[in-house]
Formats: structure tokens, sequence, C-alpha cells
């Protein structure tokens, strides 16, 4: 078997970036004896959840989650960002706030303040209730999120609009919504906000798509865009499996002879390196088989 890494896979730079925010955090908070806390996953990602967790970093979902504790303590704010109310929470119940929104989705929340400021209502293409659409939202009062073309055609109102994305969306699913928004006489402004990153995984994938027989994604089965790479492969028509870990990986990938290899932005090398090697067993126990049946006719 031969195994081939998507072009680009694995960490992005925001997510590489609120990581290693988030252990610098930590170690500060050993440092001083103070408490240190995430606020949300920091990623997607089991792996990287518990290495933060044996640093001494709490997550929470929310500030009211830790009654009490926030008074000196650290908080970090992941890569997705959070609403202006959430920071404003943490500092009053005295927390040292560590933003490590990552500046393209902090972009994505200036320019929704900045057309709900002047009137406009803010449309965000993207999940529901995703970490990242919701402190979008919170920048700019009033905000809709829509996830598909349906709910965009269902957005009434004759006020002009202003259509941001989710970073992690893709071009095609950010058009559909933007081309269902549109009525005559009513003002859309194409704001964008599809990060490059997310775009590069994507089009890697679909070269790899060219190039084998089936294809495994690594990543958090509740990271968007993980499970985003994964259905774009499937729907390329290669057999494709979305894995959390090396451990996921059923043994008949074991008889593929090219298996392509990519990873969500929130996966860290270590899965990757670990989904390769076992592959490589895989393969290794299929050639083993192959031989001693034969062996065994001989
Ligand atoms: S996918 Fe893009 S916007 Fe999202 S965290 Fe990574 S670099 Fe930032």
């Amino acid at each position: 078997m031969t195994v081939t890494r998507a072009r680009t896979l694995g960490f992005c730079p925001g997510v590489r970036r609120a990581v290693e925010t988030a252990e610098r955090a930590a170690a500060a908070a050993s440092a001083s004896g103070s408490s240190g806390f995430v606020l949300g996953q920091i990623v997607h990602n089991p792996r990287v959840s518990a290495r933060l967790s044996g640093l001494g970093m709490e997550t929470i979902a929310d500030p009211d989650d830790a009654p009490g504790r926030l008074a000196g303590a650290t908080v970090v704010i992941r890569s997705h960002g959070a609403a202006p109310e959430v920071f404003e929470r943490l500092r009053a119940a005295g927390a040292e706030v560590v933003d490590a929104t990552c500046p393209r989705v902090a972009a994505n929340q200036k320019a929704a303040a900045s057309y709900a400021s002047r009137g406009y209502l803010v449309v965000i293409a993207g999940d529901a209730g995703h970490g990242e659409t919701l402190g979008v939202a919170g920048h700019a009062p009033g905000a809709v999120i829509v996830s598909s073309a349906a709910e965009a055609a269902a957005v009434a109102t004759s006020r002009p609009l202003a259509l941001i994305a989710q970073t992690t969306i893709s071009e095609t699913e950010y058009e559909a919504v933007r081309e269902a928004l549109r009525i005559p006489g009513r003002e859309l402004v194409d704001v964008g906000g599809v990060c490059a990153a997310s775009r590069e995984r994507r089009s890697a994938i679909e070269e790899l798509a060219g190039e084998v027989d089936a294809i495994v994604v690594v990543g958090g089965k509740n990271s968007a865009n993980t499970r985003r790479l994964a259905e774009l492969a499937a729907t390329l028509g290669v057999p494709t499996w979305h894995v959390e870990n090396a451990a996921e990986i059923p043994d008949e990938l074991g008889r593929y002879e090219r298996v392509g290899l990519s990873a969500g932005a929130s996966t860290p090398d270590e899965d990757i390196d670990e989904a390769e090697a076992r592959l490589l067993e895989l393969s290794q126990a299929a050639s083993d088989d192959a031989a001693s049946d034969a062996a065994s006719r001989a």
C-alpha cells in the first residue's frame, strides 16, 4: 500500500496559534498558582482537549459554569472567538481574558459589527449553534444564521442585507445561500469570509481523489471542517472513512493499494502520524495473510 498525504492537511494557522496560546496560558497560570480555563473546546479534537486538561486547563462552556472561580483566573477564548457580551461577563467576574480568536474570524466579527451599525441585517452562512457563528452573530445585534439555501430563501425582510460566511464552509454552500437571498430591489452586500486555509484543504482533497482508491479523513466527529472534508471526498466517488483516531480505521482499509490521507484543521500532527502508521500496519497484515494463503495452497 502507498499512503499519500493531502498536500495541505491538519492544523490551520489559526488553530495552531490558539493551541499554542492556550499552552502558554496554562504554563503561566500554573506558575502563578492561579486557575486556567478554556471557554469551549479549544478545537474539536479529543487529544488536544485531553492534553490541555493535563496541563490544568479546565474547559467550560459558559462563564456561569465556574461560579465564584473566575476571579484571578485566566480564561482563553478559542480560535472560534466569542460574542462581546461573553468577554464582558468574564471580565466582570474578575477573569484575565486571553483572546486566541483567529484573526480571520476576528475580521468577520468586525465586518459584522460594522454592517449592523449601519442598519444592515447581517446574515451568517454557516452552522447554527456553532461557536464561531454565534460569536460573529454576537457582534451584530439581530443577525440571523442560515445553514442552507432554503433557510436563506425564508429570510423575509426589506432591510439591506450583509452576507458573511462561517470561515470553514465551502464556496459552493456560500454561493447557494447568496443566490437564495437575492431579491430584486433588496440590497445584498457580499462580504465573503470563507478562509483560504479551508479552501486549500478542500482543493487538496480534490487532487488526492484522482490519485487514490480510498481516502481516510482524520479529525473530531464534532469538527465541522473535518466533516465537510469527508463529505467532499465521498462526493468525489472515492470510498471515504471519517475517523477520529487511528484505532477507528477499519481492517478493510488494508486491502486498498493506494490510500489518501487528509485531516481537518483541528487535527494535530500526532493523530495524522498514527493514522498513517495504522494504515501501513494493516497493509502489512493483508500482505502477510495473502502470503500465508498462497503457502497453504502450495
Ligand atoms: S480555518 Fe481559517 S479562520 Fe478558521 S481558525 Fe483556521 S485559519 Fe482561522
